[in-house]
């Protein structure tokens, strides 16, 4: 069965309220249908909220809309993200004030409020939820959708996979994954070898400890263009393969799953804003040239769904080439090859829909999905306003 995946574009039939983009916000999260929230259930609404000099993440205009429509179904809304987004998110506009509800650390003050999970994939065994996401009755996942250097791709998925964690899990463990399978043979390389190998990466990111004669890759940060391969050829003490890139994806599902399996099926919502499209995430702390025309915002209550619909939109939009900053030197922009735009900056073997499609193997939804459209401009062209509603109150004058 497919689900429902509720889209609205920037783009408007006529100039008027009813037809622009915060009507069809506003739209969305009516049919997204919050009656299933009970009365005083406590709502995570989970967000990304950034880090020092980023403003690309979630308007709060649009967090506060969000807030007020939990309230009235009857919720007890609160935002929550990892503490020390929390504690400066005041810097990029996020308060009480400005958003309708409290804004709570999602694992304490100290990052210590966690909640073992049993996962047992490659070597990690357990991960820490963060204890507040954990205590929560109902989650709106409410996501900036950008690319991501680890997975190509960063939305609903990683904002409770990554950001539903406490830092140790998130940074040694979800991220340290891909350490677990081995990429180097020591045996075959000499130390002179291996600092031709680290000379050879355009991006710097071959680190070679010469003492402990070991040597290590960041795949994270790799874009697989190959060039250390190319100076390895000779020695052959180098691979990396598909399983590399693929596992942060699979541990990005698998964490997911922890997390939603803790909501029951009506109480989860998936809100995703394809607006400021950057190359990199919102924790890297900066503002970015946007990489991808602004396409509006999908609201669903399946995240495998909304996930595929938001990668499809973007594969569609393709990239803005003259944005694409100049250190991607490996960009492929050949239109004879077939690659998700996320992977021709970071890099074909980080498919963005490997987490997605992770998610589904897991249960977590489905990729078939019916894109409705609200409020298009096609309708609202030929629709006309409501009666008798102000465009201008309250009035100053
Ligand atoms: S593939 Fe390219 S980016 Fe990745 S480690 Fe090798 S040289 Fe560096």
């Amino acid at each position: 069965m497919s689900a429902k995946v509720y889209y609205g574009s920037l783009q408007h039939g006529t100039n008027q309220r009813f037809a622009t983009f915060a009507a069809k916000v506003d739209k969305i999260v009516e049919l997204l249908d919050f009656s299933t929230i009970e009365k005083h259930d406590k709502v995570a609404v989970k967000m990304h909220l950034g880090f020092q000099d980023v403003y690309q993440t979630v308007p709060v205009f649009f967090v506060r809309r969000i807030v007020k429509a939990i309230k009235q179904a009857g919720g007890w809304p609160f935002i929550t993200d990892n503490p020390t987004a929390v504690y400066n998110a005041v810097d990029r506009g996020y308060t009480q004030e400005t958003c309708g509800c409290p804004i709570i650390p999602i694992s304490g003050v100290k990052d210590g409020y966690t909640v073992e999970k049993r996962v047992d994939y490659k070597n990690v065994d357990t991960l820490d939820m963060a204890g507040v996401l954990h205590d929560a009755d109902v989650l709106v996942d409410v996501s900036h959708i950008k690319g991501h250097n680890s997975c190509g791709f960063g939305g609903a998925i990683k904002n409770i996979a990554v950001g539903g964690y406490a830092a140790q899990t998130r940074w040694n463990k979800i991220h340290g994954v891909e350490q677990y399978i081995p990429y180097w043979d020591p045996e075959k390389c000499s130390p002179k070898h291996a600092k031709e190998l680290v000379l050879s990466c355009p991006y710097k990111q071959i680190k070679y400890n010469e003492e402990k004669h070991k040597l290590t890759i960041p795949f994270g940060m790799c874009n697989q263009c190959d060039e250390c391969l190319e100076a390895d050829k000779e020695v052959g003490c180098l691979e990396y393969r598909q399983e590399h890139f693929s596992a942060f994806q699979e541990l990005l599902a698998i964490a997911a799953k922890q997390v939603l399996d803790t909501f029951n099926d009506d109480k989860k919502f998936f809100i995703s804003f394809l607006l400021e499209i950057t190359a990199l995430c919102d924790c890297w702390g900066f503002a970015q040239p946007c990489i991808v025309n602004d396409l509006g915002v999908l609201g669903s209550r399946d995240i495998v769904a909304i996930e595929t619909a938001a990668l499809d939109l973007i594969a569609k939009e393709g990239l803005i080439v003259k944005n694409i900053p100049p250190h991607y030197i490996h960009a492929n922009l050949d239109p004879n090859v077939d690659l998700h735009p996320f992977q021709r900056l970071h890099g074909r073997m980080k498919s963005p829909y490997l987490a997605v499609e992770f998610a589904r193997d897991l249960g977590l939804g489905t990729q078939e999905y019916q894109l409705i459209e609200v409020l298009s401009p096609e309708e609202t062209l030929k629709s006309e306003p409501p009666k008798g509603v102000s465009e201008r109150d309250p009035s100053f004058y």
